[in-house]
């Protein structure tokens, strides 16, 4: 636990919240700045600030929660569908350093966007430029 983070502080039941979900290794709960009715996020009781810092078994322990999860928050407030995602580090728009995942219920005509939203001016690249790229992540992988 990190004794100045508030998601470490919410899981030990320091700040309360509207629970939704809770295992030995990960707590779910209502955003208390909902982006739609149902907003829920799901989070390592662990305190790891970005996803590539997760052990690997919380990795899988955090995503089979997501997995199970997204269906009951979108029955839960009947929507037809939901953008699932991360911010992942400050520059990405992550203002709490605790990973949590957002599940976000969607509906028709409720004006939101799709995740492809979230980047910057869209860059022109050549296919050799992308398979550059590729290669690298690729090389890059430890
Ligand atoms: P981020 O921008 O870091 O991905 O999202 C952080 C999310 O945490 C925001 O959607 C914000 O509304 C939510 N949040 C921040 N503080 C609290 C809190 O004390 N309780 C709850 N339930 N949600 C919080
Ligand atoms: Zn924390």
């Amino acid at each position: 636990m990190s004794d100045d983070c508030i998601f470490c502080q919410i899981v030990a039941g320091e700040i309360p919240s509207h629970t939704v979900y809770e295992d030995d290794d990960v707590f779910a709960f209502l955003d208390v700045n909902p982006l739609a009715p149902g907003h829920t996020l799901v989070i390592p009781k662990g305190h790891h600030e970005r996803l590539n810092d997760l052990p690997d078994d919380t990795a899988e322990n955090l995503y089979a929660a997501i997995h199970d999860l997204i269906p009951a928050v979108e029955a839960a407030v009947d929507a037809p569908a939901s953008n699932v995602g991360f911010n992942n580090g400050a520059e990405s728009g992550q203002e709490v350093p605790h990973v949590h995942g957002h599940v976000i219920p969607r509906f028709a005509d409720d004006g939101g966007s799709p995740i492809h939203a979230v980047g910057g001016t869209a860059p022109d690249l050549e296919d050799e430029e992308l398979a550059a790229i590729a290669d690298d992540v690729a090389a890059a992988r430890s």
